[in-house]
């Protein structure tokens, strides 16, 4: 299963283009899913720019730093053999900004975040059905 995740807001807490404290429980629940078959895709506003700033490479290494394994980065690399629309192909997305994606509002972060107390089952639940 195709799971796309955003970063900020989702995987740590808002602080772009700084890389903010860890969403609590989510890199153990994307450490489970991988465990479980799943295919992490990053799906994040994040690059690199001209100017040498890697706020893209940050957020990758923050899941390398936390041994999670990522199939893509902003795409999905099997959906090339059949299509050619930008979209990253995901059967689950999960993203702060997602309508309906239950958040979590902790008193030091910048903004609500992803509240993976109810995401990560939810999620696990679906992984293990497929
Ligand atoms: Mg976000």
């Amino acid at each position: 299963m195709y799971i796309c995740v955003d970063f900020d807001g989702t995987v740590v807490d808002h602080r772009y283009p700084y890389v903010g404290d860890p969403v609590p429980l989510a890199v153990d629940w994307m450490q489970r899913w991988v465990e479980l078959g799943a295919k992490l895709i990053l799906f994040t506003m994040r690059s690199d720019d001209a100017e040498g700033e890697e706020y893209l490479t940050d957020a990758v290494q923050y899941f390398e730093k936390n041994n999670i394994e990522l199939f893509g980065v902003n795409r999905n690399p099997d959906q090339d053999s059949w299509t050619k629309s930008p979209k990253a192909y995901g059967e689950i997305y999960i993203d702060d900004a997602a309508f309906g994606c239950p958040l979590t509002y902790i008193a030091t972060f910048n903004r609500p975040c992803v509240d993976w107390k109810q995401v990560g089952p939810a999620v696990e639940a679906r992984l293990l059905e497929a």
